[in-house]
């Protein structure tokens, strides 16, 4: 098995792809989602998080406000810091979990869902691939405006946020253009899979993981033979 990286920027269609690589049969594992479970109330991370922060952050149904959390941690860099340090381990040990779960279950590659995948960086050394969702500047921001019923000012804001899709471009392996419609798209990731499908990159990891197991199956039959003697 081999891993993918899926990404994007705000309203350039990276969820529409993601689903459509999903009816195709692809795993998707979706950092967002692993981000909120490894908070959820009486997890781990979430005690750690009650500890250093207080109960102030919470909810009334006692679950982490996210948005408060955000917006604290976004004014100071120290508590970023302390933030990060709780929750990065956990996240990429529940994504751990759910990769060896794709590959016990025989898939090909798996995709890993991340928005943020260039600015951080932190999983690029693992990918085997990058797919970057693009569409041009003016479709984004009408995209934006539309889904989150933002005025235009407001969706330039986030847009101007982010890494410039332009730049992304370039760091990505392959680019799925979203600029026009939907089948077009659909036609894009239809061919991607296909290319990823056939790819023999899978057997890299298959071979490994064998030879491991042959390994220890060696060492218990040594071991077995030293026993009985
Ligand atoms: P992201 O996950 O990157 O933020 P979405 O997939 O949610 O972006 O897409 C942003 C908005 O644009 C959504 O409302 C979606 O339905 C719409 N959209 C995405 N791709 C297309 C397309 N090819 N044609 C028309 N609308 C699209």
């Amino acid at each position: 098995m081999f891993l993918v990286g899926l990404t994007g920027g705000i309203a350039s269609g990276k969820s529409t792809v993601s689903s459509m690589l999903r009816e195709l049969g692809c795993p998707i594992i979706d950092a967002d989602v692993v981000a909120k479970k490894v908070v959820e109330p009486n997890s781990t991370a979430y005690c750690r998080i009650v500890y250093h922060f207080g109960p102030e952050i919470l909810l009334e149904s006692g679950e982490i406000d996210r948005q408060k959390l955000g917006e604290l941690v976004f004014a100071d860099e120290e508590k970023r810091r302390l933030l990060n340090s709780i929750t990065h381990p956990e996240i990429q040990r529940a994504m751990l979990k759910e990769i060896l779960f794709c590959f016990l279950r025989g898939y090909r590659y798996v995709v890993l869902d991340v928005p943020l995948l260039f600015e951080t960086r932190r999983l690029t050394q693992f990918l085997n691939h990058t797919v970057l969702v693009y569409c041009d500047p003016a479709t984004q921001l009408s995209r934006l405006m539309q889904r989150d019923g933002l005025t235009q000012e407001r969706a330039e804001q986030r847009v101007a946020s982010q890494m410039p899709l332009n730049e992304k471009r370039g760091l990505a392996k392959h680019v799925v253009e979203n600029s026009g419609g939907r089948e077009e798209t659909q036609r894009q990731v239809l061919r991607l899979h296909t290319k990823l499908e056939d790819s023999m990159e899978f057997l890299l990891v298959r071979v490994i993981a064998i030879a491991a197991a042959a390994g220890l199956g060696g060492v218990l039959l040594y071991a077995a033979k030293v026993l009985a003697s």
